[in-house]
């Protein structure tokens, strides 16, 4: 069952958006060489406490993980994209971290992540991380009224596929609201002009993630973090978009 939402929830989800937004972008700048990821979590926890808002990932006990989930951030170093368990870990130079974060304000909820590299970059990191941000700009600019789900998947995978790196359609994106996921999910591969249509109201986290060199995916035996399965490094970009008459909206931008 897919719940379309009013503007005016869509104005409500677009609050706690924008406070992802700004502090996915305070946390990038908390991560450096010699930061422990413990301490991002920690600040993350501090930050929306202040703000009253509430964390999707708190409890959070899914059928794929070893739950519940006690952390307030998926953080996800090198090989590790998509879940990973916070511990204690000393970021150094050259690191590819994705930060990943879902809240509710007043509980209405907004989903988004973010890869960067701290200090020195491997300049196939990077293409990396831009391959990942041109799937979601993409993928977002496919999610047009009228327009079908299908049409989100195959943008972003035809992205994927124009930078070379393979996709794995186990995990991708999702139906989000007074919930963190939910209907319908999104593939990040498809076929255009498949799937349900996409009508004004529709609010969805679009979420493409890529290994590279492989599009196989193994688990931690902390019962949470994924890895890329051959141990390459990874990506992950993510947004909540509403669709509405006048075309996407992005409601986690960042500052
Ligand atoms: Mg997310
Ligand atoms: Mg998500």
């Amino acid at each position: 069952m897919i719940e379309l939402k009013s503007s005016e929830e869509i104005g409500r989800m677009a609050v706690a958006g924008q406070f992802v937004g700004e502090l996915l972008a305070e946390l990038r700048g908390v991560a450096a060489v010699g930061v422990n990821l413990l301490d991002i979590e920690h600040h993350a926890r501090r930050r929306i406490k202040e703000r009253g808002a509430e964390s999707c990932y708190w409890d959070y006990a899914p059928s794929f993980g070893r739950g519940p989930f006690r952390n307030v951030l998926c953080l996800s170093v090198n090989d590790a994209v998509l879940h990973g368990l916070p511990h204690d870990y000393v970021l150094r130079d050259g690191d590819l971290l994705s930060i990943d974060m879902a809240l509710g304000i007043d509980g209405w909820n907004a989903d988004s992540a973010l890869s960067f590299v701290v200090g020195t970059p491997d300049p196939e990191d990077l293409k990396l991380i831009e391959a990942t941000e041109v799937a979601l700009a993409a993928g977002v600019a496919a999610a047009q009224p009228g327009g079908r789900l299908g049409d989100i998947s195959a943008a972003i995978g035809d992205v994927a596929q124009s930078y070379g790196y393979g996709v794995n359609s186990e995990f991708g994106g999702h139906g989000i609201g007074r919930t963190m996921h939910e209907a319908p999910h999104i593939a990040n591969s498809g076929r255009p002009g498949r799937g349900m249509t996409l009508h004004p109201g529709l609010t969805v986290a679009i979420e493409p993630w890529l290994c590279r060199s492989t599009d196989k995916i193994r688990y931690d035996e902390d019962g949470w973090t994924i890895r890329s399965a051959d141990g390459s490094r990874t990506a992950h970009s993510e947004h909540t978009v509403a669709v509405t008459a006048a075309g996407p909206r992005i409601l986690t931008g960042r500052p």
